[in-house]
């Protein structure tokens, strides 16, 4: 292992990873470091008795050509290395609530016309709704590649507003209201808190289209890794950094868990911010910011169930299923045990284009990170029987919950995984496996906000916790951290000038 670069990043996940792509591009000399054996981080992917699950990356959108990821992705030379399989464009979210299926469909028009069938009294609300959404998006540079004289990356107008309160008077209709939120599981979105430009950009970037990724997410990360070889970039994994080191003034190596000791003119962090504080006792970092990172609220963890069906029962379902419970679609991160789960994420797994049956399904509830605590310190595989059928009761009642949707389907079911939130805090150290990272909170936008720069001059930050989460935010908070080195003109003329 060399023992100096010019850029050390610390994680892979998606944001390390595209981090380190547009810097080794630019001639940087760069490795990254991972704790685990896998490379990708939510990207990575696993595999039972022969069905591959994704953890953590089901569907991507906006990827017709032209459109706003497709033109990340061609920057990031991922498009020859990732096979994508639409989702059902008249439905690619199907919403399930007070015993009735609405469809999101792909394109403006289809989403306005087919949410319109169900509600032809509020056709203009929903044409204002696509609107908003769409201007919300046009408004942000990096996610319309337009106006990057602007210096908001959002509009400051829609990160006061919360996405309920603007959902709510956006008709008359409760139902439809409810509906439009329908998707907030993608952001875990919170009542009163997750601002309207998280939903926006989200919600607007699938309707523009939407796909799965045919064998699995991880491919996004190992085409990322091959591109950085070819580019002379070293990875290590197996790598857990547990200390930066910093002189008076900056930071000067980061500390392996075998104690040696990799030097660099710059480290770029892709791990929870907290975490990366824990790491360093530099008087650099003022007592108020560390206060403020470690005080954050972070957005709900989730527990999860990895189905694998028997061969040839279960058609494959084209469209991802969002179910509700209750008479309402917030509030499904607050439970008590009676009533969970209250939402479901139904998912089926891609191998192939136009498959016919389902092999591997995923399905998740929201989970508090409090429901697990009490095994904290304990590790996967050892966590004791208690766990285990604490594991057990979850898995039956939220498959008891898929049954009254889909009758019969537990006779289809082969064998099936879980996974809690301990499992995301082990795999990614995230703070208490939270699924996005941390909570954006309209009543306090400026303190939940966390920019790329620390006050160590030569750390950076990088990855969901900084512009926001998910694929296009990740790609794009990497574009702004390697803006900071490489200049952000220079990376905006190139995603400018890209065809
Ligand atoms: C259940 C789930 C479903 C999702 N579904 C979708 C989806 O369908 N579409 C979508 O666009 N987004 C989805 N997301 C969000 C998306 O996956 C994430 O926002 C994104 O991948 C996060 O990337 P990241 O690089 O910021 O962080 P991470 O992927 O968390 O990467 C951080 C990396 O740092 C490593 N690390 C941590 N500590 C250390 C250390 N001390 N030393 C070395 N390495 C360390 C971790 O092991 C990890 O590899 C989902 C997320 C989850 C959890």
């Amino acid at each position: 292992m060399e023992n100096k670069y010019e850029v050390v990043i610390i994680g892979s996940g998606l944001g390390g990873l595209s981090t380190a792509y547009i810097l080794a591009k630019h001639g940087y000399k760069v490795a990254v470091f991972e704790k685990n054996a896998q490379f990708g981080g939510c990207l990575q992917s696993f595999v039972r008795q022969g069905v591959k699950f994704e953890t953590g990356m089901h569907y991507i959108g906006s990827m017709k050509e032209g459109q706003i990821l497709h033109r990340y992705f061609k920057y990031l030379s991922l498009l020859e290395d990732i096979e994508l399989s639409p989702l059902d464009p008249t439905g690619y979210d199907i919403i399930s609530f007070r015993d009735d299926l609405y469809h999101f469909a792909n394109g403006h028009c289809n989403f306005i016309d087919t949410l319109s069938k169900k509600f032809p009294q509020n056709r203009k609300d929903i044409e204002n709704y696509v609107n908003t959404l769409h201007q919300i998006t046009n408004n942000s540079p990096y996610y319309s590649f337009k106006d990057f004289d602007n210096i908001n990356l959002i509009d400051p107008e829609h990160v006061k507003i919360s996405v309920n309160n603007y959902l709510d008077g956006i008709s008359n209709n409760e139902t439809l209201n409810n509906i439009l939120a329908g998707n907030s599981p993608l952001y875990a979105g919170v009542k009163n808190k997750t601002p309207l430009y998280i939903h926006a950009l989200i919600s607007d970037f699938y309707i523009n289209s939407a796909y799965r990724i045919v064998n699995s997410s991880d491919t996004i990360a190992k085409s990322l890794i091959k591109s950085l070889k070819k580019m002379g970039a070293d990875l290590y994994n197996n790598a857990t950094v547990n200390k930066i080191i910093c002189d008076d003034e900056k930071a000067v190596a980061i500390r392996l868990n075998n104690g040696e000791l990799i030097y660099s003119k710059y480290i770029i962090s892709d791990i929870h911010p907290e975490t990366l504080l824990n790491m360093i006792d530099s008087h650099l970092i003022r007592k108020a910011y560390r206060q403020r990172i470690c005080n954050m609220q972070q957005t709900v963890s989730t527990f999860t169930v990895y189905i694998k069906f028997k061969d040839n029962t279960v058609p494959y379902l084209n469209s991802n299923f969002f179910k509700y419970r209750s008479r309402n679609v917030w509030d499904c991160e607050t439970y008590c045990d009676n009533i969970w789960p209250k939402n479901y994420l139904y998912m089926h797994q891609c191998y192939e284009k136009n498959q016919k049956w389902a092999k591997g399904a995923i399905l998740f509830a929201f989970m508090k990170y409090s429901d697990v605590i009490r095994w904290q310190g304990t590790t996967v595989g050892r966590r004791g029987t208690e766990y285990e059928t604490f594991k057990t009761i979850k898995a039956e009642k939220l498959l008891a919950a898929l049954e009254e949707d889909f009758p019969g389907i537990r006779n289809d079911i082969e064998n099936y995984w879980t996974s809690t939130p301990l499992t995301y805090q082990d795999y990614t150290a995230t703070k208490e496996g939270s699924t996005y990272g941390v909570l954006r909170d309209v009543t306090a936008p400026m303190q939940t906000f966390i920019s790329q720069r620390t006050k160590i001059p030569n750390l950076f930050l990088t990855g969901q916790n900084t512009n926001s989460h998910g694929i296009l935010g990740v790609i794009i908070s990497s574009i702004i951290t390697a803006g900071e080195l490489v200049g952000r003109n220079t990376l905006i003329n190139e995603l400018k000038n890209m065809h």
